[in-house]
């Protein structure tokens, strides 16, 4: 059709040239309703590493029918739902909206987002938007129900939420899929983690029998995954753990510690990766997912291993994706990986 789409290629530079070359040609061809195609095939590229002769490039002509799109679409839907057959199910919505927040008017509530940094809310689903909900001004707004996760709040001494969280708390408890443009400093760390704390412990399938963790936080970089997890450990919500993984720690150690029973995986993408691809950890039993700064992790690279960690994680999960900026690959990496969320 006339849509159009990123395509990321990877490989030494020049077999990316290759690449694009290829894929600009069918896409010239699709443009002229081209029935057949003529390839050229690198025979190198199909030969074993050791002992292949870079210099040879033959040319082979065949015809080749027009590949059926709708076909492999299906196959890859009906193969999508038969992976992620017989999954316990999931509870997303633990919002009860209190007295305070439901008094205010739509007038108030958009006075308050004025006078905070002048928040601006969207509903970015397709179709009726819905309202988006009130502010939560004080912390028992959004956690009354959850007293001994306000007693870690009370002892972390903060006077009242951040603009961020008071408008972030009531979507996310929701269960709605949320993208949160704001900077570090803002208070955004805590506005995904809270309402994750409280998702990942109250599942109907019990912690013990989830056979993995619940949460994964990926961050792009080491110092930011470790500053998470700091703020994460101040919360010792129902004893939850939560471990950290990034290149540059010892490996050996890591493998060890996501064996254990542990809750939250707070990770950089490309040591994540290694680690799933190598089984040894197991990301189906995730149902809280953030991708934390991800204008950064798409500035350092981490697009191609972002895409397949998403691939293991369940998906019906919960999604969170915070940016300091909005810009168009932004928006089509939450278009493709979040479902309906609010900005
Ligand atoms: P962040 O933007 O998540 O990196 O948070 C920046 C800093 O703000 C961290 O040190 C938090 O502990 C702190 N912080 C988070 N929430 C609040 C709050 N409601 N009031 C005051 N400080 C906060």
């Amino acid at each position: 059709g006339d849509s159009e789409a990123d395509v990321n290629i990877f490989g030494s530079k020049e077999m990316q040239a290759k690449a694009k070359a290829v894929i600009e040609t069918i896409v010239e061809r699709q443009g002229s309703n081209y029935q057949y195609s003529e390839c050229t095939v690198n025979n190198a590229a199909t030969q074993p590493a050791v002992a292949r002769d870079l210099t040879t490039v033959n040319t082979v002509r065949e015809v080749r029918p027009f590949i059926d799109w709708d076909r492999i679409k299906a196959r890859a839907t009906d193969w999508e739902t038969r992976r992620w057959e017989g999954l316990a199910p999931i509870k997303k919505d633990f919002y009860i909206e209190s007295k305070a927040t439901s008094s205010l008017s739509q007038m108030q509530a958009d006075l308050w987002r004025k006078e905070h940094f002048n928040i601006i809310c969207d509903d970015l689903k397709d179709g009726e938007k819905r309202s988006i909900p009130n502010p939560t001004i004080k912390f028992e707004d959004a956690f009354q129900n959850y007293p001994e996760l306000m007693k870690y709040i009370q002892k972390a001494g903060f006077q009242k939420p951040t603009p961020i969280q008071s408008q972030v708390w009531p979507i996310v408890l929701q269960g709605i899929d949320l993208v949160g443009v704001s900077q570090t400093g803002t208070g955004k760390t805590l506005s995904y983690l809270l309402p994750g704390l409280i998702h990942i412990n109250s599942q109907p399938t019990p912690r013990e029998q989830r056979n993995g963790p619940g949460m994964l936080v990926l961050t792009p970089t080491r110092e930011l995954a470790l500053q998470v997890r700091n703020e994460c450990s101040k919360y010792a919500y129902k004893n939850l753990k939560s471990i950290c993984i990034y290149g540059g720690g010892s490996r050996q150690q890591q493998i060890k510690d996501v064996a254990k029973d542990i809750d939250i995986i707070i990770a950089t993408p490309g040591r994540l990766h290694d680690l799933q691809m190598n089984n040894f950890v197991n990301l189906r039993s995730i149902t809280y997912l953030v991708l934390d700064e991800a204008d950064k992790m798409l500035d350092m690279g981490f697009q191609p291993q972002i895409m397949k960690i998403l691939l293991d994680v369940r998906p019906d999960r919960q999604m969170i994706m915070t940016s300091a900026t909005w810009p168009d690959a932004i928006r089509r990496l939450s278009q493709t990986y979040l479902k309906e969320p609010m900005i």
